[in-house]
């Protein structure tokens, strides 16, 4: 193919404008972005290399190697992956396919400086190179194509780019950054080992660089040893050596590992730029082998409602990479969890279709559930501070202390997910049940308004048997029910619930340890011991007076409603809506009709 010119898709040539042209503060991240793809693209070729070893050609040893030219201006990274033919060129480095980008251009202000910033924290792939580069020279072979296949892809970063055929002896892909005045700096190999030690240092994949020492300069005049020396300098010694640790975090043991280590890695994996909320990494023996280290962000991601976002676990057999978003390793009510799990029984082979037959993946999925309760229910543990005799902080440990509002925060981000297991995973319901958090009607609660199920078990009543609680669209209007009246009155609490999945999760959960839950908003309705001889009497009465005008509102409603009843719910309203014991509730109601049912 001689040479073709092609435009960028509109989006691309957007993003490119604002990476050239804005000036900001994180310009390094363009080396962690290229060197993942080359590591991507190592893991793509140990993938395909499964089932056709001779895709590995002469080089079975996959490794990154950065190298930089002072003269010429250039830093390139290549690395012996899985390489691109020139339609995957065209299509990869020309268009933008993945969604962190898509996203990260949705969030896009038009203000320069926060827009800048944005790049910093997201990385914008590929394009980031063009931070650092006035022009980007890609040449790759896709690994099992002839050497008379390879690929040159160049590109100034505006409008377009070029494309032709080239001879490439060695598969995989060569960037080649032409570096910018200003970005000169990079082309040093101190600047490019405390990059890598700060991004990639886990990346389970050597990074090379040609080793350098120090050469005193020639001498101006040979024979006289006086008539001084050229400056000196660093040169090159044609000896390559691995900068970067290259071990996978999760194989080495915990003592050895800092909480910034955890972090970063977390970062790496993820592509979130803040710290986790908190993590755990264990290694499990017995019938069914692996490790896990596991996350929980600290911000849910936007897509965290669609539950077809795929599982944020990476599945490893014993450090070999093979996928990303392994769902079938984590229910889906813990999709938020980030992390890797690598197995030492799976065969290196594996299908996602395999995965969901095999019982040391069901196993491996129960031990990670499992974990990350746990987890949470440490978090929920220390959430609160002990109540504050005075001093009594002091006696806590720092790790106890940093968990302090801990579990409301997680719960704020990711609390309604939770709730999906309790009709998603009935062995664990009892477990989740714990977990669940509420806003109250009484003002004694504490915590942010938020209460638990056992805390509210605590505070019932003398004589009430049972867990009251209202579903409705919102905080207020669950507070100013006219259901929630006579419970007002009496000064009984009643849990609020406002999740829109709260109706659903509850079709699930009939009571808890022992005490059955009731919605105040359905059937007729008994306040039991709660109510004294008087006010029974009262309502027996009322009932019976009401008897005439009853059988009236009965005949008039009889398409709309299936009963007419006397209540003691009211206190000051005169009347109000109420479902059938076994009816579906308003709120519910409401949903599957928005949803168009
Ligand atoms: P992402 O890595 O999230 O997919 P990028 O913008 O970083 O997005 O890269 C876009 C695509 O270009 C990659 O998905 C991959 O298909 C291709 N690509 C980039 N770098 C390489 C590489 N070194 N080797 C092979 N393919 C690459
Ligand atoms: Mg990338």
């Amino acid at each position: 193919m001689s040479k073709q010119t092609h435009a960028f898709q509109a989006e691309v040539a957007q993003l490119l404008h604002l990476v050239t042209h804005s000036l900001y503060s994180n310009q390094e991240i363009f080396l962690r972005e290229l060197i993942s793809n080359a590591s991507d693209a190592c893991d793509k070729l140990r993938f395909e290399a499964l089932n056709n070893t001779a895709l590995y050609e002469d080089a079975p040893e996959l490794q990154v190697r950065l190298s930089f030219d002072k003269a010429a201006k250039t830093l390139t990274i290549t690395d012996n992956g899985i390489g691109m033919t020139a339609q995957e060129a065209i299509d990869h480095l020309g268009t933008i396919a993945k969604s962190g980008t898509k996203d990260f251009m949705s969030k896009l202000s038009g203000d320069q400086k926060s827009d800048a910033q944005l790049i910093g924290q997201f990385g914008v792939g590929f394009y980031s190179g063009f931070i650092v580069a006035e022009k980007i020279t890609v040449e790759t072979r896709r690994a099992g194509a002839a050497a008379a296949e390879g690929v040159r892809w160049i590109s100034g970063g505006t409008g377009d780019f070029e494309v032709e055929t080239i001879t490439r002896a060695e598969r995989g892909t060569s960037v080649i950054l032409h570096l910018r005045e200003e970005a000169l700096d990079y082309a040093n190999s101190w600047k490019l080992k405390e990059i890598v030690g700060k991004y990639s240092d886990h990346i389970s994949l050597p990074i090379l660089m040609e080793k350098e020492e120090w050469k005193d300069g020639e001498l101006i005049e040979p024979n006289n040893e006086e008539g001084g020396r050229q400056p000196g300098g660093m040169v090159k010694t044609g000896e390559w050596e691995t900068i970067n640790k290259a071990s996978a975090l999760w194989t080495r043991p915990k003592k050895d590992i800092t909480e910034e280590q955890y972090a970063d890695f977390y970062k790496q994996i993820s592509r979130d730029f803040e710290a986790p909320l908190t993590w755990t990494h264990n290694r499990v023996e017995g019938s069914t082998e692996y490790t896990q280290l596991l996350y929980i962000p600290g911000k849910a991601p936007q897509d965290l409602w669609n539950r077809d976002k795929k599982a944020g676990i990476k599945l490893y057999v014993k450090r070999v990479f093979i996928m990303d978003e392994a769902e079938a390793l984590m229910p889906s009510y813990l999709r938020f969890v980030k992390g890797v799990v690598d197995s030492a029984d799976l065969p290196l082979n594996v299908s996602r279709e395999l995965l969901q037959e095999s019982r040391d993946v069901k196993a491996i999925r129960e031990g990670c559930t499992k974990r990350v309760l746990s987890m949470l229910e440490d978090l929920a543990k220390h959430d609160k501070a002990p109540e504050a005799t005075e001093g009594v902080t002091d006696v806590l440990s720092e790790e106890d202390k940093a968990k302090i509002g801990q579990y409301s925060k997680f719960y704020a981000e990711f609390g309604a997910v939770l709730k999906e297991g309790l009709g998603e995973d009935f062995g664990n319901q009892a477990r989740l049940s714990k977990l669940l958090r509420f806003a109250s009607s009484s003002d004694t609660v504490s915590v942010k308004g938020m209460t638990s199920l056992a805390d509210y078990k605590a505070r019932m009543k003398e004589g009430q048997d049972a867990i009251y609680y209202i579903t409705a669209d919102t905080l207020a209007a669950a507070k100013n029910s006219p259901q929630l009246e006579v419970f007002k009155k009496k000064g009984i609490e009643v849990l609020l619930m406002t999740d829109r999945v709260d109706e659903w999760a509850l079709n699930f959960v009939h009571e808890f340890d022992g005490t059955p839950l009731q919605s105040v908003a359905k059937g007729a309705f008994d306040l039991g011991k709660l109510q004294d001889e008087e006010e029974k009497k009262a309502a027996e009465d009322a009932a019976e007076t009401f008897k005439p005008v009853l059988a009236k509102l009965k005949e008039a409603l009889k398409d709309k409603a299936e009963d007419v009843r006397v209540t003691s719910r009211l206190v000051d309203s005169p009347a109000c809506l109420v479902v059938t014991d076994d009816g579906m509730s308003m709120q519910l109601a409401r949903m599957l009709k928005q949803a168009g049912q």
